[in-house]
C-alpha cells in the first residue's frame, strides 16, 4: 500500500493495519517538519505530488523490497499540501518474522521514495520567502520526456531525429569550467550531447561569478567540477557527465583525450593550449579553441581532415605573461559567455555534420564595434608538429614542455632554510584580500607594479615567488632569470600550494 493524504497521519491505525500474530519486529521511520534548513529559518512546508507517476513509480519500489527483504507487510504514506512545523509529513512502517529484515526494508522504501519519486517540497522561511527544493533528477526525469526536451531543436532540418541521436552519441570533452567553459557546457547539456567531460581542479572563487554562469554566490570555495556537474544534469537529466579533477599534464592528457570526439579548449594559459593542440593532433581528434582578449574573441577549429595546428603559427609556447590574463587585463562577463556560445554552437555543427563549419578557420570577434573576421588558419610548411617533415614527434619529443623550468612544489619547500627564504606574492591586489597566507612573512609585489618598484633582490636570500595559479609567477621568474637574478623559484599551483604547506607544517609541529 502507498497513500498520499492532505490530512494527519494517524499511525496508530496503520500499525495495527500491518501487525499480526507472525510478527517478530516492526520497524518504523517517521520524518517531520523541522525549523530549519541550510542555515534559514523554515516556518512551514508544502508538498505537491504528480499522482499517476508517484503510483507507477512506488510499485517499482515495492517490488524491489519484496525481492530483497522477507518480509510480513509494508506501508508508506506521505502527506501533501501545507504542513506547519513538527507535523509528519511521510510514515513506514515494515513488519518481518526478523528485526534485521525490518529494519533495512524500512530504510530501503524511505531512501527510494525520497529518491524516486516525482514529490516536490517548498520551503516558506520566516522572512517571508519561499522556494521549492529537493527535486531529484531521477524524479524530474520521470515528468519530462526525452522527445520533449529537443522538439523545438529537432524541427530544424540540419539536425531532425537524426542529428538529435548523433548528439547523443557524442562524447566531448569540455577542458576548462570557468567563462568559457560556463557557456560551453550549458550549450552542449541543452542541445543533448550525450557524455560531457568535464575537466577542472579549481574551486570557486567570487572573482569568478560575473563571467561563469554556472555557479552561483552560495557556493564560493566548494569544487568547480561537482557544481558543474550538479547544474548542468538539473539542466539535462538525459545526459551523462564524466569528471576529470586534474590538472592537465604530458604525462595524463593522452589518457582522458582518447575517449572523446571533440575537445573544446576553454583554458586561458598557453601551455595547456598547447599540451591540447598536441595530444588533439596525436590522437586525431577536433579541437574547438576559443580565447579572448578584453572586448575580442577568437575562435578557431583545428581538425585532422585540414592541415594547420596552433604550433604553424607559434611553433613553441610562448612566454607565460606575455599576453596579459582575464586578472591583469579585465574581462566583460558577457565576453566569454559570447565566445564560449560560439564554441558549443561550432561543436554541435560538427557533430551533426552541418555543411558549413569554422574548420580550418579562424573566426576574430570584436564586440565593441562587431566587426567580424574570418580567416584561414595559417599552415606552415615547416611546422614542428603538423609538418611534413616534423621536430616534435611524440609529447615529450623536443617540443617546450619540458620540466627544466625555474619552478619549486610545496612538497620540495622542505629542502629550504625558511628564514633565508622570502615568500613574494606576485598577486594583484583584490586577489590578496580575497585569499592571503597568514602563517608566514609574505612581501608582496603586484606583478603590474614591477617595473616602477626598482623591487631589491638580496643576492643571499632564496624568493619563493607566487601567484594564483603558477602561471604569472612562473613568466615572472623566467624574466628574472633573463636579468641575471637566479635566487628566484615560482611555486607551482601558486596561492593554493602555500596554503597547503602551512597546513602540513601546522600538523608537523604539533
Ligand atoms: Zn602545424
Amino acid at each position: 500500500m502507498f497513500s498520499l493524504t492532505n490530512t494527519p497521519i494517524d499511525t496508530k491505525l496503520l500499525k495495527s493495519e500491518l501487525i499480526s500474530d507472525k510478527a517478530g519486529a516492526f520497524a518504523s521511520f517517521e520524518g517531520l517538519v523541522r525549523n530549519h534548513n541550510d542555515g534559514k529559518s523554515v516556518a512551514s512546508l508544502e508538498y505537491e505530488a504528480h499522482l499517476p507517476l508517484c503510483a507507477n513509480e512506488i510499485k517499482n519500489i515495492y517490488k524491489e523490497v519484496e525481492d530483497k527483504f522477507n518480509l510480513l507487510g509494508f506501508n508508506c504514506v506521505h502527506r501533501i499540501g501545507h504542513l506547519p512545523i513538527g507535523d509528519m509529513a511521510v510514515w513506514v512502517g515494515v513488519v518481518a518474522a526478523h528485526r534485521d529484515d525490518a529494519f533495512k526494508a524500512c530504510r530501503y522504501i524511505i531512501d527510494e521514495v525520497k529518491k524516486r519519486l516525482p514529490i516536490w517540497k517548498k520551503e516558506h522561511y520566516t522572512s517571508g520567502a519561499s522556494e521549492w527544493i529537493n527535486c531529484t533528477d531521477e524524479a524530474q526525469k520521470k515528468l519530462i520526456k526525452e522527445s520533449d526536451y529537443y522538439v523545438r531543436q529537432m524541427n530544424l532540418k540540419e539536425i531532425g531525429l537524426a542529428g538529435q541521436e548523433q548528439l547523443k552519441q557524442a562524447r566531448v570533452l569540455v577542458v576548462g569550467a570557468g567563462g568559457l567553459g560556463s557557456s560551453v557546457l550549458l550549450g552542449l547539456a541543452g542541445a543533448g550531447v550525450g557524455t560531457i567531460g568535464i575537466c577542472e581542479f579549481d574551486k570557486l572563487d567570487a572573482t569568478n561569478l560575473h563571467r561563469q554562469s554556472l555557479y552561483s554566490s552560495d557556493d564560493i570555495g566548494k569544487p568547480k567540477i561537482d557544481l558543474a556537474e550538479n547544474r548542468i544534469k538539473a539542466l539535462n537529466p538525459f545526459i551523462n557527465v564524466v569528471k576529470h579533477g586534474v590538472a592537465l599534464s604530458v604525462d595524463n592528457t593522452e589518457d582522458i583525450i582518447r575517449d572523446y570526439d571533440y575537445v573544446c579548449d576553454c583554458t586561458d594559459n598557453f601551455k595547456t593550449k598547447f599540451l591540447l593542440n598536441d595530444v588533439c593532433f596525436f590522437l586525431n581528434k577536433t579541437l574547438i579553441q576559443a580565447s579572448i582578449y578584453q572586448y575580442e574573441g577568437q575562435l578557431t577549429v583545428f581538425s585532422p581532415d585540414m592541415p594547420g595546428c596552433v604550433r604553424c603559427l607559434w611553433p613553441e609556447v610562448p612566454e607565460p605573461g606575455c599576453v596579459g590574463t582575464c586578472i591583469e587585463a579585465g574581462v566583460l562577463g558577457v565576453v566569454p559567455s559570447v565566445l564560449g556560445s560560439l564554441q558549443a554552437t561550432e561543436t554541435i555543427k560538427l557533430i551533426c555534420n552541418f555543411a558549413e563549419t569554422a574548420v580550418g578557420k579562424t573566426v576574430i570577434l570584436n564586440l565593441l564595434n562587431y566587426s567580424v573576421r574570418i580567416i584561414p588558419n595559417a599552415v606552415n610548411t615547416k611546422c614542428p608538429l603538423c609538418s611534413n617533415n616534423p621536430s616534435i614527434n611524440s609529447l615529450s619529443g623536443g617540443n617546450t614542455m619540458s620540466d627544466d623550468e625555474p619552478t619549486i612544489d610545496q612538497s620540495e619547500l622542505k629542502q629550504f632554510d625558511l628564514d633565508q627564504c622570502v615568500f613574494l606574492d606576485i598577486r594583484e591586489e583584490p586577489e590578496v584580500q580575497a585569499d592571503s597566507v597568514t602563517q608566514l612573512p609574505i612581501e608582496y609585489l603586484p606583478l603590474s607594479k614591477f617595473q616602477e618598484s626598482e623591487f631589491d633582490f638580496e643576492k643571499d636570500k632564496q624568493y619563493i615567488i607566487f601567484c594564483a595559479k603558477g602561471v604569472r609567477s612562473l613568466g615572472f621568474v623566467e624574466h628574472l632569470h633573463e636579468q641575471g637574478i637566479t635566487n628566484t623559484l615560482s611555486l607551482n599551483d601558486g596561492i593554493d600550494a602555500l596554503h597547503q604547506f602551512c597546513r602540513t607544517n601546522e600538523t608537523e609541529n604539533v
